[in-house]
């Protein structure tokens, strides 16, 4: 299959060097000039997108991936595929959507969990949107580039499991931190509460996979002095789109909104950006009842 790749990041990179040791013809283009292994470098999107079976894009935000599709849809033939792996919001994927299928093209909105360990080991879960046809035409990359795929509904689907995913994570990963804080405080040993909580009705990914607290359950960025990982912005930007969507649909997510609230704090006041999302532990340490 020929592949065009559009957005060679962190996870772009790994994801399109997986794609062409599969064996597939990979043809990628990234504004900053980043490469991926056995991915044919070209010098714009459109030249990606010029004879694909399917074109996938793995940029940082709708304005952007607007702006991209725009360009490749035009280049792009009549029954070809366009997987959009970024994590946007809910509007710019059915924006995108809808001009994919007026030019006759599938489209599939499928934003990924699992990181970057996710993306190199080719073990990520993808949630999808978009119609059946345009789901079974991306689902044999899925299976390359993932362990799972969900088709999750029509165009927006995804991303709003991606956000919705997300919220729920934001929120655990603080009461997981605040929790912690408050079992110092209590001269309770933090091994002691992860032991407990961790086969208790509290635990979650939050606390049994991605541990806040240094030395505590299986290795995470904690132990590594908060470098993400999952950065704190990144989180920021997720919690973002989905006080976004719960606004355009009238959804009541008071946790949502804390949360968020809470990440732009740490990010834009304290001293979160450049730390994994996980660093909320040591603030929640370092403050006290207000
Ligand atoms: P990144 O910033 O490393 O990669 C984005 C790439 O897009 C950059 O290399 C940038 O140069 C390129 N780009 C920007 N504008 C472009 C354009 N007009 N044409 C071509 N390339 C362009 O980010 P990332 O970590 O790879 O994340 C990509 C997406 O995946 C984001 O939407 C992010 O929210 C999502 N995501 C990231 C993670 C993670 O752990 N990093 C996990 C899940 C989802």
């Amino acid at each position: 299959m020929k592949i065009g790749f559009i957005g060679l990041g962190n996870m772009g990179a790994p994801m399109a060097a997986n794609l062409a040791a599969a064996g597939h013809d990979v043809t990628g283009f990234d504004v900053a000039g980043t490469t991926a292994k056995g991915v044919t470098a070209v010098s714009g999107a459109t030249d990606a997108a010029n004879g694909a079976d399917v074109v996938i894009t793995m940029l940082p935000n709708g304005d952007i991936l607007r702006n991209v599709a725009a360009e490749i849809i035009e280049a792009m033939r009549t029954g070809s595929t366009l997987i959009d792996c970024s994590t946007v919001d809910v509007d710019s994927a059915r924006a995108v959507a809808a001009q994919a299928d007026a030019a006759g093209i599938l489209f599939v909105d499928a934003p990924v969990s699992g990181g970057i360990g996710g993306a190199a080991g080719g073990t990520l879960t993808f949630m999808a949107g978009g119609t059946a046809d345009a789901f079974a035409s991306a689902k044999p990359l899925f299976d390359i580039m993932g362990q799972k795929s969900v088709h999750c509904g029509e165009a927006g689907a995804g991303q709003a499991a991606k956000i919705c995913n997300n919220m729920i994570l934001g929120a655990t990963m603080i009461a997981t931190c605040e929790a912690f804080a408050l079992a110092d405080k209590l001269g309770l040993e933090r091994q002691k509460m992860f032991d407990v909580v961790s086969t208790s009705s509290g635990f979650s990914w939050s606390m049994n996979t991605y541990c806040p607290a240094p030395g505590v359950g299986p290795n995470s960025p904690a132990d590594n002095d908060y470098t993400p990982g999952f950065a704190a912005e990144l989180m920021l930007k997720d919690l973002g789109l989905s006080q976004q969507a719960a606004e355009g649909v009238n959804a009541d997510t008071p946790m949502g909104a804390r949360a968020l609230e809470l990440y732009k704090t740490f990010v834009e006041d304290e001293d979160g950006r450049g730390k994994d999302f996980s660093a909320m532990l040591p603030r929640f340490v370092a403050r006290h009842r207000s």
